[in-house]
């Protein structure tokens, strides 16, 4: 069954006519890998994030793997991260070959503390993977001041955070690169996979783009260890025709946001503080309590009310099977917010009809806690 209100939808809207005839346009040209839909995407994507250069690949993942290989970082190097991302962050660096050092959450704005960071710094250490989640930065600068105390990258995973400020400065550039992804439900999305890398540095970006492409330099000339990891002329046509949107549509999500906070003011749950004005709201986060089972009798309510909701994300990526090896310490504020986050649905295509309806089921979930009988 598909709920009232359903966490997102993906179907075109209002950008489905140049959507249909991006495809088109593909399909007449007959050049699919490689050619000008990628070149214009990657000029216009660079321009609208304030980076001097875009470089397209396949994933998300594959950005934040090819920017750290690009820097040289890999076998026997350390890169600290947040516990508290999609798995991908961390999965990342292992691609790149480098080992991924957990630094607990600042818990009031959910991404890495600072100071954990560098209380985690070894002399292995190389870069800094912070990630700004939810759309909201991280606080990049405690961390570019311990960044350059240890001579340490930053490499932004900027996955949840296209046209994102961080103090004032567009996200990707205050590190040496940022990692996107144009994974469908992303806020700037293809019809597949996809990714991209924005650089202000030259020779990073000429690595990078060999990097994606066999190691090749030209055609048939392999000179390192390269990938197979290109954005296809498909996809780069279908952002190209969605990429003019995405500012309205972040100011739709903006304002959506506001709505939301001036209906949850006196609700029975605590709304995830706005610390930077650059906030994009790819999600957006409450934190149920972290009473036993509180989070989960909040979404069966809402799940009741006919509203969907997700959790990003149910546990941390230090206690994942694959990542467990790599738990160096305890994270007890990504473990608290791991037990209390629940998204509510939030995209450019919401009604704000369906936010006051979502705050108001809120409010009712609060009343029925209080007709329970206290055991
Ligand atoms: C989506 C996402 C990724 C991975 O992107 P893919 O394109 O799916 O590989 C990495 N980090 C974060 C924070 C993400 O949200």
């Amino acid at each position: 069954m598909t709920a009232r209100i359903p966490f997102v939808t993906l179907r075109p809207r209002e950008d489905e006519a140049d959507v249909r005839a991006a495809i088109e346009r593909v399909l007449a040209s007959g050049w699919f890998v490689l050619g000008p839909e990628v070149e214009r995407f990657e000029e216009e994507f660079a321009a609208a994030s304030g980076a001097s250069h875009a470089i397209g690949v396949g994933t998300g993942t594959d950005a934040i793997a090819l920017i750290l290989r690009a820097l040289d970082v890999g076998p026997g190097d350390e890169v600290i991260t947040t516990p508290l991302s999609a798995a991908y962050s961390a999965l990342a660096i292992q691609m790149a070959g480098a080992t991924p050092v957990f630094a607990d959450i600042d818990p009031r704005r959910l991404t890495v503390d600072p100071a954990q960071v560098e209380r985690m710094v070894t002399p292995r250490t190389r870069a800094i993977l912070p990630v700004h989640l939810y759309g909201q930065a991280a606080d990049m600068v405690t961390l570019t001041a311990i960044a350059t105390r240890h001579h340490l990258a930053i490499v932004e995973d900027c996955c949840q955070a296209h046209l994102g400020h961080a103090a004032g400065r567009p996200v990707g550039t205050m590190g040496v690169a940022g990692a996107f992804s144009f994974y469908p439900t992303k806020n700037l999305g293809a019809l597949g996979d996809g990714g991209a890398i924005i650089t202000n540095d030259a020779s990073l970006a000429t690595r990078a783009r060999r990097l994606r492409n066999g190691g090749q330099t030209t055609t048939y000339h392999h000179v390192e260890f390269g990938v197979n990891t290109r954005l296809d002329e498909l996809q780069a046509a279908i952002l190209r025709a969605r990429l003019p949107r995405l500012r309205a549509w972040t100011e739709v999500r903006r304002h959506l946001a506001r709505l939301y906070r001036a209906a949850l003011a006196d609700a029975p749950i605590r709304v995830l503080p706005e610390l930077d004005a650059g906030h994009v709201y790819h999600l957006f986060v409450v934190l149920a309590g972290d009473e036993p089972a509180a989070r989960d009798r909040l979404r069966q309510f809402l799940d009741q009310c006919g509203v969907q909701t997700l959790v990003h994300y149910p546990t941390t990526i230090s206690s994942q099977p694959a990542f467990a090896r790599f738990a160096s310490t305890e994270y007890p504020c990504a473990e608290s917010a791991c037990r209390q986050v629940v998204s509510l649905p939030l995209h450019p295509g919401l009604e704000e009809t369906a936010v006051h309806e979502i705050a108001s089921a809120i409010g009712r979930f609060q009343a029925a806690l209080h007709r329970q009988p206290s055991a």
